[in-house]
């Protein structure tokens, strides 16, 4: 009896076992190559203690997405003061790398960019640019151009005027401290921006630079993916979105085994490499 019982239940647990195994691989043979859209894990630095990478106004994946229509808007509302592309009347792309330094992601990303021979444009965040000044002085060195990403990356449009400015404010002095000069460009976190938030920022004197290519890179893609976004959405005049380090969670690996290839390819297409202030013939020091 007892061998019975024991012969059923075998008997029963492998046809299961046979119907599970032979559905998994019926619907694995039904599922074209989708692309893999999961957040990787995150690397962790060795030498970064991870509560300094937390931006103020939490990661970009809970701030951004607010509509395009707004940026053009901006564009139209502000000539001259608010950026997203640059004449697109020649073969001129300006790359620009937000939310460094730190010393993982934005040492790779300066190694790439010289052996290329390319200037390139850092929005920087103060605090933690008083955390890795050698990165900073780096950049300024090999003649890339540094623009101001406030002091802790807070989304200013939830921000009253004065806290603004103190953001703003600090941002610079921590840049000045070392590179001893006052940028001219200003990127605001998450782009997030109002024409209100545009004129407090002017009262500043500074140019406003948004983008019109988003690599997406802070959604922790796949190089092939990075690669996908800029190289489908590119033109003469754009300026293209990268991360040079992000929160504790963005994985930016993608993003920066992308880079050397984009850069080839869009060369191999005519395009030459530009920074912000060359691309619209602005000043980036005041
Ligand atoms: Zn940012």
């Amino acid at each position: 009896m007892k061998n019975k019982k024991l012969a059923l239940w075998s008997f029963l647990a492998l046809a299961v076992f046979a119907f599970v195994a032979y559905f998994n691989d019926y619907e694995l043979k039904l599922v074209p190559n989708e692309p893999d859209l999961k957040p990787r894990a995150v690397r962790p630095s060795p030498q970064e203690n991870v509560s300094d990478f937390k931006l103020a106004g939490g990661s970009e994946r809970e701030n951004r997405g607010f509509p395009q229509r707004k940026i053009i808007d901006l564009t139209s509302l502000f000539p001259g003061l608010f950026y997203r592309e640059g004449p697109t009347d020649e073969k001129k792309i300006a790359l620009t790398f937000d939310d460094g330094p730190d010393s993982v992601y934005t040492p790779q990303i300066l190694d790439i960019l010289k052996k290329e021979n390319i200037k390139a444009t850092f929005f920087l965040i103060g605090n933690r640019a008083e955390l890795f000044t050698d990165v900073v002085r780096r950049i300024e060195k090999e003649g890339h151009v540094i623009g101001n990403h406030t002091m802790n990356h807070p989304n200013i449009i939830k921000l009253n005027e004065a806290q603004t400015q103190q953001e703003i404010k600090e941002g610079e002095e921590a840049l000045y401290k070392i590179i001893n000069y006052r940028t001219a460009l200003f990127r605001s976190p998450y782009g997030s921006l109002t024409p209100e938030k545009v004129k407090e920022v002017e009262k500043l004197d500074y140019k406003i630079i948004a983008w019109n290519v988003d690599s997406l890179d802070w959604k922790s893609l796949t190089a092939e993916q990075v690669k996908y976004n800029i190289l489908e959405n590119v033109k003469a005049g754009s300026i293209v979105l990268q991360h040079s380090s992000g929160s504790e969670k963005e994985d930016l690996t993608g993003s920066v085994a992308a880079l050397e290839e984009v850069i080839t390819i869009l060369k191999d297409e005519g395009y030459k490499f530009v920074t912000i202030p060359e691309l619209l013939d602005i000043q980036y020091k005041k």
